[in-house]
C-alpha cells in the first residue's frame, strides 16, 4: 500500500497515556471510556467520560460528557479525534463489537487491557472493518516526531 494519506503513526505524550491508564485503572472492574482530543497528527488530550452502561463488558460514553468533550475541543481549537476504552478481561485489541461500532474512519481508537497485572495501551485505526495498529510516538515541542 502506497497511499500517502494512510496514517500509520499517532503522536501522544506519555502524560496523556498515563491519564488514560489512570482513568481505566480507577474504573476497574468496570470498563472505562473517554474521548481523545487533538488533530490529524495525534492525540494531545484525553477527556474521561462516564460509562453510561456501567458494565465490565461494554461501554457507552455518556452523551452529556461527549458533548462536554466536544465543547472543550472547540474552545481549544482542537477536534475530537478518537475514543479510548478499557478491556478488563481481554487483549488490548478492538473486539468485533468495537470494530462494528467504530463511528469514524479518521479516528484513533485506543484500547487499554487490564487483563494482566501490567496494563497495556495500544492505538488503532478502524476503516471499513479493517483494524490497523498505529505506532505511538512522543511529539517534540515543535510538533514533530522524535525519530
Ligand atoms: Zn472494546
Amino acid at each position: 500500500m502506497s497511499v500517502g494519506t494512510l496514517v500509520t503513526m499517532v503522536e501522544m505524550q506519555t502524560l496523556t497515556r498515563d491519564i488514560i491508564l489512570a482513568h481505566c485503572t480507577q474504573e476497574y472492574p468496570l470498563e472505562a471510556c473517554g474521548m481523545l482530543l487533538g488533530d490529524e497528527r495525534g492525540v494531545s488530550q484525553a477527556y474521561p467520560t462516564r460509562n453510561e452502561a456501567r458494565s465490565a463488558r461494554i461501554f457507552v460514553a455518556d452523551p452529556a460528557d461527549v458533548a462536554s468533550a466536544r465543547e472543550s475541543a472547540v474552545s481549544q481549537g482542537l477536534n475530537v479525534v478518537g475514543v479510548y476504552h478499557s478491556h478488563t478481561n481481554s487483549e488490548a485489541f478492538p473486539s468485533p463489537t468495537d470494530v462494528a461500532q467504530a463511528p469514524d474512519p479518521s479516528w484513533f481508537y485506543v484500547v487499554v487491557s487490564l487483563a494482566r497485572p501490567l496494563a497495556e495501551l495500544r492505538c488503532f485505526a478502524i476503516r471499513d472493518g479493517m483494524v490497523t495498529e498505529l505506532m505511538i510516538g512522543e511529539p517534540e515541542p515543535s510538533g514533530g516526531l522524535v525519530s
